[in-house]
């Protein structure tokens, strides 16, 4: 059933920004609905380099933000405010090549991410790919299903070397069967999976494979998607917006981090924290106009300690 929610500051973007806008909103008391198309949140730190250290953030240990995820496809949101923190856009699973609309055996069988692993188990399982997701998930899920078919179209991987070894040794204990160099010929079914034809890159002979599901782990593309449409002033796939509030063309909406462009922009996670702090400031005034913006600097917000149980002394 759709629900109605309301807040201060909708905010479309789970990334660093869009986490750091429920922080800084919420040092001025402004209640945030924050919402991604993925089901984790960090954005691109989380997506396309959870492993690799930044060392351009000013640290603050206890630095947290306080968020309400909810991407259920039925709600509705009535905000005063709207943050589009949505970095290079949503990330979009690439979809096999050569396979007319895969997605209509989406939940038949075919998926291009692991919601629950133990969807999968005793299933006979078909993953496609050859960077960390199918290395992981190909050893994650060879205790759980009852087959596991690795396919790739060569035999060299783009992922963690310690997962590949892994994943070799499952091999050749029979765990895991490998096929390279193998692509995709066909999806074998009518109303859900059956199975999946696969041809040999050199030898070009085709052979199918029996299964229940399939796994398309072959990355993800960026996409500007249905913000598109809100005719929004852009420059090229960005937003453009002004370098006072970080608004948009359009008022009430604003665009902070990646996603934005303005003279002199760089596609840095302080230069989003900057932004939204901003931006901030100026959605209080539109919830409350007339009255002054609370200012204080953290280290003297003794509210704000005692929430996260940190003593300043
Ligand atoms: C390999 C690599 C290394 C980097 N190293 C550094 C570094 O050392 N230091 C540094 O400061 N920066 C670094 N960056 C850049 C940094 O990651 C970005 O500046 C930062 O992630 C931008 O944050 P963001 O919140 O604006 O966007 P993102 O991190 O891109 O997050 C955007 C979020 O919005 C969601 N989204 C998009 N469209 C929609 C939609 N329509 N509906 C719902 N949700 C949507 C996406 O799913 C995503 O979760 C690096 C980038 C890369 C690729």
């Amino acid at each position: 059933m759709s629900k109605k929610i309301e807040s201060d500051i909708l905010i479309i973007g789970a990334g660093p920004v869009g986490l750091f806008t429920v922080f800084e909103a919420g040092l001025l008391g402004l209640k945030c609905q924050i919402i991604d198309n993925l089901d984790k949140v960090g954005g691109q730190c989380a997506e396309l380099y959870p492993d690799k250290p930044i060392f351009d953030i000013p640290g603050v240990p206890s630095q947290t933000a306080e968020e309400h995820i909810d991407t259920s496809e039925q709600n509705e949101f009535i905000a005063t405010n709207v943050f589009i923190a949505a970095g290079g856009g949503s990330f979009e699973p690439r979809r096999p090549p050569n396979i007319i609309d895969p997605d209509r055996f989406i939940n038949k069988g075919v998926a291009y991410s692991v919601k629950d692993k133990n969807y999968y188990k005793n299933k006979n399982l078909v993953i496609f790919g050859g960077g960390d997701s199918a290395l992981d998930w190909s050893v994650e899920l060879s205790d759980l299903a009852n087959s596991i078919t690795l396919v790739h179209r060569r035999d060299a991987f783009r992922g963690a070397q310690n997962t590949e070894s892994q994943m070799r040794e499952l091999v050749e204990t029979g765990n895991i069967e490998l096929k390279t160099p193998y692509v995709i010929e066909e999806l074998l079914g009518t109303d859900q999976i059956s199975g999946v034809s696969i041809k040999n890159f050199e030898t070009k002979e085709i052979e199918s494979l029996d299964c229940d599901e399939i796994l398309f782990l072959f990355g993800l593309n960026k996409k500007l998607g249905p913000l598109e449409n809100w005719n929004l002033k852009l420059n090229g796939k960005k937003i453009s917006v002004d370098t006072e509030k970080y608004q948009t063309s359009i008022e009430g909406i604003y665009a902070v981090g990646d996603i934005n462009d303005y003279p002199g922009k760089l596609d840095l996670i302080l230069c989003g924290f900057h932004e939204t702090t901003l931006a901030v400031q100026d959605a209080y005034r539109r919830c409350f106009p007339g009255e002054r913006v609370p200012f204080g600097y953290t280290t003297s917000n003794t509210k704000l300690h005692k929430k996260l149980g940190v003593k300043v002394d």
